[in-house]
């Protein structure tokens, strides 16, 4: 099969979340199992072109519409770590993607629906039509309207949700800035909003229209079909039956490997575990942290409230009053939040135990990531999350809020229905400090007086295959259904 991803991000060339590695991690275990790939996303000017093998311009006049006036695109291509990658580099006097940022600019809903109808048009232009188009949220969503309203049904459109937080409300006459007439589209059983009536909706359409709906976790895609986390599309995610499903994101396991990781100083393996101690030392002599017998606990992620950021503000001292030292790796879109944490990390500034770091750094991550001896995800939801996979490879215990996809991977020590060798961490249930400071304490307690459990449980999470392996046949399974037009 030939499967053309679309989406606003591909690790490690423009990331910010687990968008970016989901797409490069699905694409290349789906062309280890022998399928053809190609992954189409803006031409970013902040893309590092030359992490890019044999990119070249293949177009430099591909029409497109959009406002009412036709357009020039330029189409670059390239290889990504082998994935073949397109790039879409609109002529448009507003430079859509030269604004050094993937997200976060006033306009990105008309950034992204110039990529959609540009990559529509391309993907037109080919030879021979993709037999799966595979949409990545809201910003690719408008794809399944654009094709099924022009009748175009070549290829088969599946539509992940990564996070159902971000919808990409707008202006229903935004909508017409793609050709979508706001007398048909914008109605109550098509694009508009469901809780937001004056409001269109691009990922609702991307719903309505696709052939297949997944997302991240089986656990998330139960949650959605509720009223408390469906964000007014649960009812049309329910409506989708069986063509609705949580298949669990895996994390590429080439790229995180403790025992080749090129951005670690030395490597581990759950055999030979010694050098995470080695590494710890790095972490701490790179942070500035004291070294003592103290566990390291770490957190990294988006500062946005999802991530549950109260609690790890509260962590900060949390940790260090119950005898841990804390890493922080965040970066917050929010200007509120970014200026708190700004704050807090001039008060804590010469802290022997606490290093909190505002910037996105691939490999100070990945440090941390083995340096560490616990990692926090106190999530108020969470649809698969990859940091706790990423740390469970790294030998780091993860502890973590029972939602979405961390109930799905993380077990508890005191889990009595999971086998022992299944037990890879902390959890608990309610989204408070008392019950996440309940959990640390434990994780902490088991640290300084039970090393020999410590040991299993980190080596249990390093033992356990969240790689693509098992989810890409999952997707697979659900392309050549789709192809083959049998039930899954
Ligand atoms: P989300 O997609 O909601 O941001 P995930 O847990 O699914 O959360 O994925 C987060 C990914 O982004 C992980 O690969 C994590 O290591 C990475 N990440 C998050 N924040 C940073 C940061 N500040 N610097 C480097 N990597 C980061």
């Amino acid at each position: 099969m030939h499967i053309v991803h679309l989406a606003a991000e591909l690790a490690p060339l423009a990331k910010i979340g687990g968008l970016g590695d989901v797409v490069f991690g699905l694409s290349r275990e789906t062309m280890r199992l022998g399928h053809q790939v190609t992954v189409i996303i803006p031409k970013y000017d902040l893309i590092n072109t030359a992490e890019i093998q044999g990119l070249e311009k293949i177009e430099t006049d591909l029409p497109c519409h959009f406002e009412g006036q036709n357009h020039l695109t330029a189409v670059w291509k390239g290889k990504v770590e082998g994935i073949d990658t397109i790039f879409i580099d609109p002529l448009h006097p507003r430079m859509f993607f030269s604004r050094g940022c993937i997200y976060g600019c006033d306009d990105d809903i008309d950034r992204f629906l110039y990529f959609c109808q540009a990559s529509t048009e391309y993907i037109k232009s080919l030879a021979s039509p993709p037999d799966i188009l595979h949409l990545h949220d809201w910003q690719t969503a408008i794809v399944a309207t654009l094709y099924k309203t022009q009748k175009f049904k070549a290829s088969k459109i599946i539509l992940t949700l990564h996070n159902l937080e971000h919808q990409g409300r707008c202006t229903p006459y935004e909508m017409e800035k793609v050709g979508l007439d706001i007398e048909t589209y914008f109605t109550q059983n098509l694009l508009q909003d469901p809780l937001y009536p004056e409001a269109a909706n691009l990922l609702k359409g991307g719903i309505l229209y696709s052939d297949f709906i997944s997302t991240v976790s089986p656990t998330y895609a139960s949650e959605i079909k509720t009223v408390e986390l469906g964000e007014g599309l649960d009812g049309l995610l329910t409506s989708k039956g069986k063509n609705f499903k949580g298949i669990l994101n895996g994390i590429d396991f080439g790229y995180w490997n403790p025992e080749t990781d090129p951005m670690l100083p030395a490597h581990f393996s759950a055999k030979e575990i010694a050098t995470k101690g080695y590494l710890k030392k790095r972490l701490r002599e790179k942070l500035n942290l004291a070294e003592v017998n103290r566990p390291v606990v770490a957190s990294i992620c988006r500062l946005v409230p999802q991530k549950g950021i109260d609690i790890i503000r509260h962590a900060l001292n949390s940790s260090v009053e119950m005898g841990a030292q804390i890493v922080l790796l965040g970066s917050s879109p929010i200007p509120q939040i970014d200026a708190e944490f700004h704050t807090l990390r001039q008060q804590l500034r010469d802290h022997p135990h606490i290093s909190i770091n505002l910037k996105h750094e691939e490999s100070l991550a990945h440090l941390i990531y083995a340096g560490s001896d616990m990692l926090i995800a106190p999530s108020r939801f969470e649809p698969c999350g990859l940091t706790q996979l990423i740390a469970l490879r790294y030998g780091t215990v993860p502890i973590v809020r029972e939602t979405g996809g961390l109930a799905d991977t993380i077990n508890d020590i005191n889990d009595a229905d999971k086998p022992e060798n299944l037990m890879n961490g902390f959890t608990f249930k309610e989204p408070t400090i008392y019950a996440f400071d309940y959990a640390l304490k434990r994780a902490i307690h088991l640290w300084y007086h039970h090393p020999d459990q410590w040991w299993k449980l980190k080596v249990n999470g390093m033992l356990q295959d969240f790689s693509w392996t098992h989810s890409a046949k999952d997707y697979i399974k659900v392309y050549q259904s789709l192809v083959d037009h049998s039930p899954l």
